[in-house]
């Protein structure tokens, strides 16, 4: 469906000529919506631990006034929605910078050799709890794309940190890093979790989009990571692709265009 905005200018004496100006609003109108649609969003993502948050206060001060257990108990579940909460403005804030930045190319190398191993130390946590070991394997060498270094680790902490969460029953993750034919360099983080089920994979990098509807590990997350993920990676000509077979596990590859530099 296409929008128009139409507007006419009489031309030459006698008013007996025009000119029909047709302006395509579609797109106008279609951002419009997603941003309406972000917005609301983001408002029900906030609204839903705020509203876990107040009702347990009002437990606290009821029934569970005499009862230091309960006590103690609901209080961790409040502790758990505020950094959820957090976790999320943090996310939105993330978009919100990205997207202010300006569309430029980036020039600078990366390696992403020490990038990628920095990031799986500081996850170190992360893949203890989730009982996972991660495996990288880079060719010899530098390894090198043009990129913004900071934006860069954010992909890949969240591309690694999501497969130590989802993928913890397959107990490794593989970070591998490949040169291309061509010339470009595709870095795969694989794990052998339950895997996605085919129909959620092309709606994955949208945001608040979770593919087993906010239960299991995806109760902590936000919704936001892979979109995340993709923007940084539009910025860079950079592309991911996702495959997954459900019972095996999946994996998640950036494929880098050739550096010009
Ligand atoms: P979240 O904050 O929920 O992790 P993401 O945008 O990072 O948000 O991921 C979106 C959804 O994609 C997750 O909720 C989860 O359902 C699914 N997902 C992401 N990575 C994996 C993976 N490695 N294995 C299985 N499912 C995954």
């Amino acid at each position: 469906e296409r929008v128009y905005r139409v507007s006419a200018r009489a031309i030459g004496e006698g008013g007996r000529r025009f000119v029909l100006h047709f302006r395509d609003q579609s797109e106008a109108r279609r951002i419009d919506r997603m941003r309406a649609d972000f917005i609301a969003n983001a408002s029900h993502e906030l609204r839903t631990p705020l509203a876990s948050i107040s009702g347990f206060i009002e437990t606290l001060r009821g029934p569970a006034r005499d009862d230091p257990k309960a006590q103690e108990q609901f209080l961790q579940i409040m502790h758990g929605q505020t950094r959820r909460m957090a976790r999320l403005i943090d996310d939105l804030l993330t978009l919100s910078r990205i997207e202010a930045k300006p569309v430029g190319k980036p020039t600078e190398p990366v390696d992403l050799r020490p990038l990628v191993a920095g990031v799986c130390d500081t996850l170190r946590q992360v893949a203890d709890e989730a009982g996972v070991n991660i495996e990288i394997e880079f060719p010899d060498g530098p390894f090198e794309v043009a990129g913004f270094r900071d934006e860069l680790v954010q992909v890949f902490e969240n591309l690694v940190s999501n497969a130590c969460k989802y993928g913890r029953d397959g107990k490794r993750v593989v970070v591998q890093a490949k040169v291309e034919a061509g010339g470009e360099k595709s870095v795969t983080v694989t794990d052998f979790g339950p895997g996605i089920a085919e129909e959620h994979l092309p709606r994955l990098t949208e945001r608040f989009y979770r593919a087993d509807s906010g239960t299991g590990p995806s109760q902590q997350g936000t919704g936001l990571g892979l979109a995340i993920v993709k923007h940084i990676l539009n910025r860079h000509g950079a592309r991911l692709i996702i495959r997954s077979r459900p019972g095996e596990g999946s994996s998640f590859t950036v494929h880098f265009p050739a550096p010009e530099f």
